[in-house]
C-alpha cells in the first residue's frame, strides 16, 4: 500500500495545474456556479463568452489528448494510467473547468469495452477529437431503479432498428448530438436478456425533445420521445441483447465521475469563511458547533477521496472497481447534501442570500446548493441503488 504519489505523477500534476492557470480565465472557478456533486448550474449555457471560453478551452484539453488521458495511443489517447487520469479529473473540477462530460466518461470507454471494431471506428474518434456530445437515454416514466422495466423498443427492419418509446430525465439532451440509448430489441425476453445499446442522432425525423424544468428554475433535462425513428444497424454498440450488461458497466464509469475537486474547492471556501466572519462579536472559527461541522466535512472527504484514488488504482491493475464506485458514488452524493445543509446552518440567515451585497456569503452559492444537492443523491442511481449494490455485490447479502 503506497499513500503517496509517485514524482511523474506528481510532475503531471503539475502540468496540469500550470495549464488550468494559464488557459482558463482567472475569474473562471468564481463564475461557475456548479454545487459540488449537483446537476442544476446551467449558466454556463445561458453566458455565450462563457461558452465560447469553455468550447475554446476544451479543444486544447482535446489537442493536449487530455480528454482522453487513459485511452489507448491507437483511439487518439495518450494511454497514461488511470491515476493520472484521475489526477486530471481532480483538478478540473477544482477549478470548475470544461474537460469531463458523458462522451468521453461514460459512452468511449464502454464502446471500448464491449463495442465491435466497427463501432470503435465510427465513435472514439469524434469523441477522443471532443467533437460530439452524447446524452443518456435510460430513465423512463415507470423504469428509473428498475431499468429492466423499460419499455422503449428497437425492433429490426432491414438494415435499421425503429425505434419508440420515452425517456425521461434526460439530461442536457437539448444540447447534445446523439442520444447513448437503452432500448428494448427483444421485447419478449426476460428484462435483462433482451436490451441492446444504440447511438441514435438527435437530429433523426421522430426524436422530439421537450424541457423539463428543475428546482433551480433552470433547463437542465428533458423528456424524449421516439416515435417510429429509424437508426442503421451500424449503431448497435456492441452485441444485440447484451445492453443490460453494457448499460451496468456504463453506470459504473459514471458513478466515478463524482467531481471530487469540487468538493475539495468548496470546503476551502467554507473554512475561509469560518475563519473571517463573526457572530455575536466572536469569529466563527470559535464556535464549537462549527468546528464540529467543518471537521465532519472535512473527514467525509477524506474517505471520499480514498475512494477515489483505490478506484483509479483498482482500474490501473486491470479490476472493474464496481462495489467501489458505488460507494464512492454513495460517500460523494451524500457529502453534497451534508455540504449544503451544515453551509446553511454555520451562515444563519446570511447563507440565504444569492444577490450582489457585502452579505453575501460564498458567491450566493449556498441556497443554490441547498436546492441542488437534492438531485445528486438520485441521479445515478439513488443512494438506495447504492447500499443495495454494496450489500450485494460487495457482502453477498440476498437481493431481497
Ligand atoms: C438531476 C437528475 C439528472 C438525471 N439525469 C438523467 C439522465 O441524463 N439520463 C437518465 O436516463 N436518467 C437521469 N436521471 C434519472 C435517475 O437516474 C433516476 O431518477 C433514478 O435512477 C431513480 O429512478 P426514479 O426517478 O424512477 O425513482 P424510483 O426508481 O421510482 O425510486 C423512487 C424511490 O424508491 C427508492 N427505491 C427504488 N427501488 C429501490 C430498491 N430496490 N431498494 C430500495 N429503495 C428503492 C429509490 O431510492 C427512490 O428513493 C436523472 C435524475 C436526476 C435527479
Amino acid at each position: 500500500m503506497e499513500f503517496q504519489f509517485t514524482q511523474k505523477q506528481i510532475d503531471f500534476r503539475n502540468e496540469v495545474l500550470n495549464f488550468l492557470k494559464t488557459e482558463l480565465p482567472s475569474d473562471w472557478p468564481d463564475r461557475m456556479k456548479y454545487w459540488p456533486g449537483g446537476y442544476g448550474s446551467m449558466e454556463l449555457n445561458e453566458d455565450p463568452e462563457m461558452v465560447r471560453t469553455a468550447i475554446a478551452f476544451k479543444n486544447k484539453l482535446a489537442e493536449k489528448g487530455w480528454l482522453t488521458i487513459s485511452w489507448p495511443k491507437e483511439y487518439g489517447g495518450k494511454q497514461y494510467s488511470y491515476m493520472e487520469q484521475a489526477i486530471y479529473e481532480d483538478l478540473i473540477m477544482y477549478y470548475k473547468a470544461p474537460g469531463m462530460g458523458i462522451a468521453t466518461g461514460i459512452a468511449g470507454p464502454s464502446i471500448l469495452h464491449f463495442g465491435t471494431e466497427e463501432n470503435k471506428k465510427d465513435w472514439i474518434p469524434p469523441i477522443a477529437r471532443g467533437e460530439i456530445n452524447l446524452w443518456l437515454g435510460y430513465s423512463e416514466p415507470d423504469a428509473g431503479s428498475d431499468l429492466a422495466a423499460m419499455r422503449t423498443t428497437a425492433i429490426e427492419d432491414g438494415d435499421d432498428y425503429i425505434i419508440n418509446g420515452q425517456k425521461i430525465w434526460s439530461s442536457a439532451a437539448h444540447l447534445s448530438d446523439y442520444a447513448w440509448l437503452a432500448a428494448k430489441t427483444d421485447p419478449d425476453a426476460k428484462p435483462h436478456k433482451g436490451m441492446s445499446m444504440f447511438i441514435v442522432d438527435n437530429k433523426s425525423p421522430g426524436v422530439t425533445i421537450r424541457p423539463l424544468i428543475n428546482i433551480l428554475g433552470s433547463h437542465s433535462f428533458n423528456e424524449v420521445f421516439f416515435d417510429n425513428v429509424r437508426v442503421p444497424k451500424r449503431n448497435l454498440i456492441g452485441q444485440k441483447n447484451m445492453g443490460f450488461y453494457y448499460l451496468m458497466l456504463a453506470l459504473d464509469f459514471e458513478r466515478l465521475m463524482v467531481g471530487i475537486g469540487a468538493f475539495a474547492k468548496m470546503l476551502e471556501e467554507l473554512i475561509a469563511y469560518v475563519k473571517t466572519a463573526q457572530r455575536d462579536g466572536r469569529p466563527l472559527s470559535e464556535n464549537v458547533q462549527v468546528r464540529q461541522q467543518i471537521a465532519y466535512l472535512a473527514t467525509r472527504l477524506e474517505v471520499a477521496y480514498k475512494f477515489f484514488w483505490r478506484t483509479a488504482d483498482m482500474l490501473d491493475k486491470g479490476q472493474q472497481p464496481s462495489v467501489e464506485a458505488s460507494a464512492l458514488k454513495l460517500i460523494c452524493t451524500e457529502l453534497s447534501r451534508k455540504m449544503a445543509d451544515m453551509s446553511m446552518e454555520i451562515m444563519g440567515p446570511y447563507g440565504q442570500l444569492t444577490g450582489p451585497s457585502p452579505w453575501t456569503p460564498i458567491r450566493g452559492m449556498i441556497p443554490k446548493g441547498y436546492l441542488d444537492c437534492i438531485s445528486a443523491t438520485v441521479g445515478a442511481g439513488s443512494s438506495e441503488i447504492q447500499r443495495n449494490i454494496v450489500a450485494q455485490r460487495g457482502l453477498g447479502l440476498p437481493r431481497k
